[in-house]
């Protein structure tokens, strides 16, 4: 059995690896470089305060494989865990926070729900004023995508995938009779194929496309900026959040900064081919007024040393579509924000779905497109 997989960013290499780790013959074909979509433009953050179970459930299967990253891929992925803070401001934020720290500890997560002065402990430089309510998780934290990717890439490769780069998927093929996939095509000549995985991102949609499917995946513009903070944020500061607002910021080395956030207004589809890769000034500028609304660190003086910008692969509701949408087409796509932290559960996803044909990591239901047409959603914030 050979299975194509179709990305080179973290998602497709984790499936790759997971797949070629349960003995699946593996071609992983990326049309430029490993990591040359979103995967390096991510800030890296991994965390378990999320407001469903079906992505609590994916961020701690994937801290297991984060935790002992080192041990199982001999990479150090500079694993830093300094926690997330949750702010929140309007009276429906505060109580959607209280729900969910219930359903967050009752699947393991060792995070609490505090009054906004309290979380002056972990973040010294916050105004409580605005907020009605904080939650906190510890272990929180982030990682860098670019020394993860290289920890997969290598595994996958010794598990003997098959990684050909600069190999851009032109067609997906389908039998006319029961529509189940048979390869796909490149540039070199076809790939046959009894499965094809579509890891490719924010241009999920086009192979969506070329296998003739239809799925509500976009790609949207996300921008992060790393300034000099006004008084230096300490390396201990968690990554703290303004819900209300989208705004938020976390420390980088030295007392610097990063400070991200998606404030509204038109959201419109990009093309991911021609994007501006660098931060605008104005959403910089943006970014920093609403850090200095409610962190003492920010402020007029905060000078900025440089910024980026990358693709989302947005969803309605912001989670993944992880399923077999046709005959041998799996997809892990669209995780709106959350795909790096998530692709090491994601990746085994993918290997129990081609191996055993289901899994018992995660209520596959949740992640599959029938949701949106059975209006069975629940909105997972777009933040970081
Ligand atoms: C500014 C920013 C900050 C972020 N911060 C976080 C964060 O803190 N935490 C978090 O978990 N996530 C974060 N993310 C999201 C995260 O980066 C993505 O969810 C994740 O990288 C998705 O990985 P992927 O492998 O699915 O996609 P990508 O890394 O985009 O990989 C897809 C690959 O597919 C290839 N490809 C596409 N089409 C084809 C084709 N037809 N043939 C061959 N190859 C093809 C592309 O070249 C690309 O390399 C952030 C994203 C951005 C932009």
């Amino acid at each position: 059995m050979t299975v194509v997989v179709v990305g080179g960013g973290i998602v497709g290499m984790a499936a790759a690896y997971s797949l070629a780790e349960r003995g699946v013959e593996v071609v992983l074909c990326e049309k430029g470089s490993v990591g040359s979509g979103s995967t390096e433009r991510s800030a890296g953050g991994i965390r378990t305060q999320f407001s469903t179970r079906v992505n609590v459930k994916l961020s701690r299967a994937s801290i297991d494989v984060w935790e002992s990253f080192e041990e199982e891929f001999g990479v150090d992925i500079e694993y830093r865990r300094s926690g997330y803070l949750f702010l929140a401001r309007d009276e429906a934020t505060a109580d959607d926070f209280e729900a969910n720290v219930a359903m967050q500890r009752e699947e393991g997560v060792d995070s609490e729900l505090l009054a906004p002065e309290d979380a002056r402990a972990y973040c010294p430089g916050l105004d409580p004023e605005p907020f009605r309510a904080a939650t906190y998780c510890p272990t929180d934290g982030f990682a860098d995508p670019h020394l993860a990717l290289q920890g997969y890439s290598q595994a996958a490769a010794e598990a003997g995938v098959d990684v050909r780069t600069k190999t851009p998927v032109t067609d997906v093929h389908r039998d006319g009779g029961d529509g189940r996939v048979t390869g796909v095509e490149t540039p070199d000549g076809t790939i046959e194929a009894e499965y094809v995985v579509n890891a490719a991102g924010p241009w999920a949609g086009r192979l969506n496309e070329l296998a003739g499917v239809d799925l509500p995946v976009a790609p949207k513009r996300r921008q992060v900026a790393v300034v000099d903070p006004e008084t230096p944020v300490p390396e201990s500061n968690p990554l703290t959040i303004d819900l209300d607002t989208g705004s938020y910021f976390r420390p980088e080395r030295e007392g610097a900064a990063l400070v991200g956030g998606h404030f509204g207004g038109d959201d419109p589809d990009v093309d991911p081919e021609r994007f501006s890769t660098t931060a605008d000034t104005d959403w910089t500028i943006e970014a920093v007024e609403h850090a200095a609304d409610y962190a003492s660190y920010f402020g007029p003086e905060t000078r900025i040393k440089n910024g980026w910008a990358g693709l989302y692969a947005v969803t309605p509701d912001h989670h993944p579509i992880v399923e077999a949408v046709a005959p041998g087409y799996l997809t892990a796509i669209g995780f709106s924000g959350h795909g790096f932290q998530h692709a090491p559960a994601t990746g085994q996803i993918i290997a129990d779905l081609v191996v055993d044909g289901g899994t018992d990591l995660v209520d596959l239901d949740a992640l599959s497109a029938a949701r949106f047409e059975r209006g069975e959603t629940h909105d997972e914030r777009n933040v970081a």
